[in-house]
C-alpha cells in the first residue's frame, strides 16, 4: 500500500524516533508498505517518520543505480533500530534531495565512511563499516530518526535561498508526483 509522505513542517519529522521491539505490530507489512511508497516516489531511502511514525525503521534501495553500479543490483534492505557509531573518512560534498522536501536539492558535506549497528528484518544484530554512496544514504536516512533533515547541514546563506520553498511547504502548497501529507 502506498502511504502519503509527510512533508517539512510536520512535527513528526523533528522528533527523535524510538527503537522498536520484535513484537511491534505488523512490522513485515509496514516494511513492505515503506518499500512500495519509496519506489513509487522514486526515492532511494525512506525513514518511518516520513510516513508519520516516530520509530527507528528505514528502507533503502540502491537498485535504481545498478545500471551504473552493478554491485547495487537488487540492493533492497530494511534497517531496524539503526544507530551510527562513528563517522570517519574524507568529507565529501554531494547533492541531496529528500521526499519530505519536494523540489529542494542542495549540496551536503558528509564523511565517506561510517560504522553502524542495526538489526535486520529478523531482528538479527549487525555491526558494519560502510563506505561511499551507501554511507551517504544511511547518514541522510538515519538523521531522520534523530529529527534531523539534510537542510540542517547547509549554510545560512543557502537556507535563506530556499526559504520561499520551505514557506510554500508550511502553507501546505508544495507539489510533487506522489501523495503527501502537508501541515495544512
Ligand atoms: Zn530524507
Amino acid at each position: 500500500m502506498i502511504l502519503p509522505i509527510y512533508v517539512y513542517g510536520q512535527p513528526v519529522l523533528r522528533k527523535v524516533a524510538e527503537d522498536i521491539t520484535s513484537d511491534y505490530p505488523n512490522l513485515k507489512e509496514l516494511i513492505a508498505n515503506m518499500f512500495e511508497t519509496m519506489v513509487h516516489a522514486d526515492g532511494v531511502g525512506l525513514a518511518a517518520p516520513q510516513i508519520g511514525l516516530p520509530i527507528r525503521v528505514v528502507t533503502i534501495t540502491l537498485d535504481p543505480l545498478s545500471e551504473d553500479y552493478p554491485e547495487f543490483k537488487d540492493f533492497n534492505k530494511a534497517y531496524i533500530n539503526p544507530h551510527i557509531l562513528e563517522v570517519a573518512g574524507e568529507e565529501v560534498s554531494m547533492e541531496e534531495g529528500c521526499l519530505s522536501l519536494p523540489g529542494i536539492h542542495e549540496t551536503v558535506k558528509r564523511g565517506d565512511k561510517i560504522r553502524v549497528k542495526y538489526m535486520d528484518e529478523n531482528f538479527v544484530e549487525h555491526e558494519e563499516v560502510v563506505e561511499g554512496y551507501l554511507a551517504r544514504v544511511m547518514q541522510h536516512e538515519f538523521d531522520h530518526l534523530d529529527g534531523k533533515m539534510f537542510i540542517d547541514h547547509i549554510s545560512a546563506l543557502r537556507k535563506q535561498m530556499i526559504k520561499g520553498k520551505l514557506n510554500t511547504m508550511l502553507k501546505g502548497k508544495a507539489r510533487s508526483s506522489y501523495k503527501m501529507k502537508q501541515v495544512k
